[in-house]
């Protein structure tokens, strides 16, 4: 039965360009979007830019742009990356949409008049204000000295220097970090979601800490624990107790680049109320270009909805996303995959010189192979949420030993006596062929669990022992002494063949991970694409291949030199 998908990955903000930090995370989604495709999965794989907030609005002010244009600038250089690394996205959008406007109101007006009970609620706190701009300050934009250490310079929030968290108005001797004036402390009307309301309590304790519908535990197991801390009470550095959940404050003064809080003048939703909805503002384009009904389409019981996300975004996707979701009457994410960092240590402390890190856009212009990286995040993922390191020693022996020794190889190894010897016919396959074949495709539904799971590094290690397998069986029957045997010719072809037959299998099994690989072994091999629903298809004798032509270079040591080498020339990331 073919699954309806709805897949997103998290909305990148717009103030500067993708860091290999979003790759690896879109290449862990595309995947598996991929694989589910392959399954005969209805997916709609969406993104869009985050575009809105204090932090833009100032870089476009500096930049002598209006938001807007600032932001379209950004925009504008996504698609090298997103093609580059073969990321398939059904769309792109923006959270700056008239779509996600219109659903960030109608969405915050249904949890306003709740029928059982308004969750807003308005509050006047008090918060710094900077005269010479004539704007509320966000924290990150007061400085001052640290109330505990008295380290100077330190941002509103917390203390670089002794790790303490404070509110703003504990600084000594505040300033604006944009004008450098002395903030004023003035009183202004906020806008609440009552997270604290005891119905979005049970909510979101059932949500988060529940079971699915196949009834195991919704959520990672260190994301589960982590909320659960969330709903304990918990002592604040002021010496006071925080009872569990807080109110979450949605509103921001203007000036602000956002979204005007409708019957609120001056009043806008803080970014992160309307950078999620962006998920759905994104979609909704994707189905009005298609002619589609997006109310009817998330009406559908049966349709799934996954979120991919870093570990740093945790609280805004498994609280307040699910709570938004459910008061205003919408469906709830079915699942949020949470992955760690990527690090760029290479199995070292990074030196000045190498703290660029790893820049995708460099990695390609170098011209390495985006399936290098591709199979070697493969190599290295899985369902937790650890963190994982990219180390160039690793990455080569990879690639070189595994993904050409022995996957590669066992095409261009056998391709050759098919052409030349029997114009790239398929033979017939003896009983000890046909075990192997059989081995490859007994395997199928663990390959399959594992990509479901995101069991990615298991599933490549599953993959390169059979194709470990059939290399023992090339070796075995040595072809290149069979080809000098009288008489031998039938052998030499049926061991050719089950070679053959064996990397239609294994590039099956490596096409959610290698698109463009597999391609071209489809071509090579005169068949359709391959999927789940024609690997059971087997190849007649008699089918004629074409002639082998390299599949995929080995990496360079120099490339990576090359690549984590110091570079003006690619350093200037941001627009
Ligand atoms: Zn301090």
């Amino acid at each position: 039965m073919s699954r309806p998908i709805f897949v997103t990955t998290a909305l990148p903000y717009a103030n500067g360009h993708f860091h290999i930090g979003h790759i690896m995370e879109y290449i862990q989604a595309d995947i598996w979007v991929r694989y589910q495709r392959m399954m005969g999965h209805a997916v709609n794989f969406c993104g869009a830019d985050d575009t809105h907030g204090a932090p833009i609005m100032i870089a476009a002010d500096k930049a002598g742009l209006s938001p807007q244009q600032f932001v379209a600038q950004v925009a504008a250089g996504r698609k090298p990356y997103l093609d580059g690394f073969h990321i398939s996205f059904d769309n792109w959008h923006s959270t700056d949409s008239l779509e996600n406007h219109e659903l960030v109101r109608q969405i915050y007006r249904a949890l306003r008049d709740h029928p059982g009970g308004s969750l807003i609620e308005k509050r006047s706190i008090e918060q710094f204000f900077d005269p010479a701009k004539s704007m509320f300050l966000p924290d990150r934009f007061i400085l001052g000295e640290c109330p505990r250490c008295h380290a100077k310079d330190q941002y509103g929030d917390n203390c670089e220097s002794c790790g303490a968290v404070y509110a703003p108005t504990e600084l000594i001797d505040p300033y604006s970090a944009l004008s450098g004036a002395t903030p004023e402390l003035r009183s202004s009307e906020h806008y609440f979601f009552r997270l604290s309301d005891p119905r979005c309590v049970a909510f979101l304790r059932e949500w988060a800490l529940g079971t699915d519908d196949n009834g195991k535990p919704r959520l990672q197991i260190e994301v589960a624990n982590k909320i659960r801390e969330w709903f304990e009470d918990r002592p604040t550095p002021d010496g006071g107790i925080s009872r569990g959940l807080g109110d979450w404050d949605i509103s921001r003064d203007a000036p602000y680049f956002g979204i005007e809080i409708p019957d609120a003048p001056a009043k806008y939703f803080y970014v992160w109320l309307d950078a999620p909805i962006g998920y759905l503002a994104s979609l909704k384009n994707l189905l009005d270009k298609r002619g589609q009904d997006f109310e009817a389409y998330m009406a559908n019981p049966l349709l799934e909805q996954y979120h991919f996300i870093g570990k740093d975004i945790v609280t805004f996707h498994t609280l307040f996303w699910p709570a938004t979701l459910h008061f205003s009457g919408r469906k709830t994410p079915t699942n949020i995959f949470v992955h760690g960092f990527l690090t760029v240590k290479n199995g070292e402390k990074m030196s000045k010189s190498r703290a660029t890190g790893l820049d995708p856009l460099k990695y390609l212009r170098l011209g390495m192979n985006p399936e290098w990286l591709r199979y070697y995040l493969a190599t290295k993922l899985s369902a937790r949420n650890e963190d994982i390191d990219f180390n160039a020693t690793d990455f080569m022996a990879r690639v070189n030993s595994d993904l050409i020794g022995k996957f590669i190889n066992i095409a261009s190894r056998s391709a050759g006596f098919l052409t030349q010897r029997f114009g790239g016919q398929l033979g017939v396959v003896s009983a000890d062929g046909a075990a192997l074949l059989q081995q490859l495709r007994d395997e199928r539904a663990s390959i399959e669990h594992l990509y479901e799971s995101r069991e990615f590094a298991r599933a490549m290690r599953e993959i390169m022992q059979l194709a470990d397998c059939v290399n023992v069986f090339f070796d075995t029957n040595k072809p290149w002494e069979l080809a000098k045997k009288e008489g031998q010719e039938q052998r030499l072809q049926d061991v050719c063949t089950v070679c053959i037959k064996a990397f239609r299998v294994l590039t099956c099994y490596l096409k959610p991970v290698l698109p463009v690989l597999a391609q071209k072994v489809e071509a090579f091999l005169h068949i359709a694409p391959l999927s789940c629903t024609n690997l059971g298809q087997t190849l007649p004798p008699g089918h004629t291949i074409g002639t082998y032509q390299h599949l995929m270079q080995r990496v360079d040591a120099k490339q990576l030199e090359a690549l984590f080498v110091a570079d003006p020339a690619f350093t200037s990331q941001t627009p």
